[in-house]
């Protein structure tokens, strides 16, 4: 059988679709956030990087880099084996204390990557407590979404931030089984933020726990980093706080916190947790210096929130327009793949500025975008000169004005 038949014969229609993904070949430069170099087919050049989950630019700070490079010349590199056998290590569980300390929780519990503390937590919960109906957000990252599906429990989507519909999804269960209310405080396509305070609400009248993932939200809302639910004072009524240590911290890895039995128990029972090996030390170490820096310090939150509106204003001023939101995210919607793509390429061909399309399935149909994340790190000059190029391939490529 001619298996690279049947392989390509997938990859044409996604390019025929415009939905075919190419990756930007970067090699970033440490010290010159947002600047990277882009290894492309006319040779090597410096880009501006617009579409970065680096979101405050901790992956290079100072204090960061000293402590993974510390903690390698302590440790060396790797962990030795699965938390299980060999691999916890002291940076681990110091990592642990500061997450729970970060959400206000009696514990907290590492994996490898957000994507993985999403699917082993839920996993292990629908799968593990009996009779459990998981009610998930129909916006929910697809790390929730696969950790859902794989726990074989009842699933009930209700609409996307839609109190009203949780509500009577929530009424219409039996009284006595265990529910899970899944969702995220910043959604990170549209940038939207959900209503926690109403969600939390409902979910305690039926007595339903609360899993959140604060992934785009942590280390830049609430006065320490610990997320919108901090910001809005609601830590202590949610279930379990979800996080990566791989975006605005600027490291790798993921978290859940909550209650110490909660936690103990996802530790000894997901598959996800207990078969692979730990995080090195050295990352444990970065994200922990990392989390503990911005509880302190509000500048790189302060210097996000002034650059996302300079871009926002900026915008509005060439008529190019963008979704309204309350969070650092800054979609721009072209709603076509093709020309997402062509937007994307002549920007970084012609302009040196990195902006991934952002396609199906990623997006819904029709509505691919362009999704700009500013940092404090971006200029005022950056911002400028992003947006000339914008304002001069709108009008070549004569894209509507109207608003989104
Ligand atoms: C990126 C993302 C994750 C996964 O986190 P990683 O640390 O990148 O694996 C989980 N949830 C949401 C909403 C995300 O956007």
């Amino acid at each position: 059988m001619d298996f690279d038949a049947l392989f390509n014969k997938q990859l044409d229609q996604l390019k025929d679709d415009g939905n075919y993904r190419y990756f930007a070949e970067l090699e970033r430069d440490c010290g010159k956030f947002p600047k990277a170099a882009n290894h492309g087919t006319d040779g090597v050049r410096d880009v501006t990087v617009w579409c970065s989950n680096d979101y405050l630019g901790m992956g290079q700070h100072p204090k960061v880099i000293a402590a993974m490079c510390e903690a390698v010349a302590r440790t060396g590199t790797g962990a030795g084996g699965t938390r299980n056998i060999s691999g916890t290590n002291h940076d681990h569980l110091l990592l642990e204390a500061e997450l729970a300390d970060l959400h206000g929780k009696e514990a907290a519990l590492l994996f490898t990557s957000g994507y993985v503390s999403n699917w082993a937590a839920l996993s292990t919960l629908g799968s593990r407590l009996e009779n459990c109906v998981i009610l998930s957000d129909a916006g929910n990252h697809a790390s929730m979404i696969e950790g859902i599906r794989h726990s074989r429990a009842q699933k009930v989507i209700w609409n996307h931030n839609d109190v009203a519909d949780l509500e009577a999804k929530l009424a219409a269960l039996p009284a006595n089984v265990p529910k899970i209310v899944a969702f995220e405080s910043v959604y990170s396509m549209d940038g939207d933020i959900a209503p926690i305070r109403q969600i939390v609400e409902v979910a305690e009248k039926y007595g339903a726990m609360t899993y959140l993932d604060e992934v785009h939200a942590v280390g830049m809302y609430g006065p320490r980093g610990g997320g919108v639910a901090e910001q809005e004072g609601l830590m202590d009524r949610i279930t379990l706080i979800e996080g990566t240590l791989g975006k605005a911290f600027g490291v790798v890895g993921g978290y859940i916190t909550g209650s110490a039995a909660l936690c103990d128990f996802i530790r000894s029972f997901a598959s996800g947790f207990i078969f692979t090996t730990a995080l090195p030390p050295a990352v444990a170490a970065a994200a922990r210096t990392s989390i503990a820096h911005l509880k302190e310090s509000d500048a790189e939150r302060m210097g996000q929130r002034s650059q996302v509106a300079r871009l926002r204003a900026a915008l509005d001023r060439q008529g190019i327009p963008h979704m309204e939101n309350d969070s650092h995210i800054v979609p721009v919607l072209i709603k076509d793949p093709v020309k997402t793509r062509m937007l994307a390429d002549y920007l970084m061909a012609e302009w040196d500025i990195y902006v991934q399309p952002i396609n199906y399935p990623t997006v819904p149909k029709g509505t691919e975008r362009l999704r700009f994340t500013p940092s404090p790190l971006h200029t005022d000059a950056d911002i400028d000169y992003l947006v000339s190029a914008l304002a001069t391939l709108w009008k070549q490529c004569a894209i509507a004005h109207a608003v989104a």
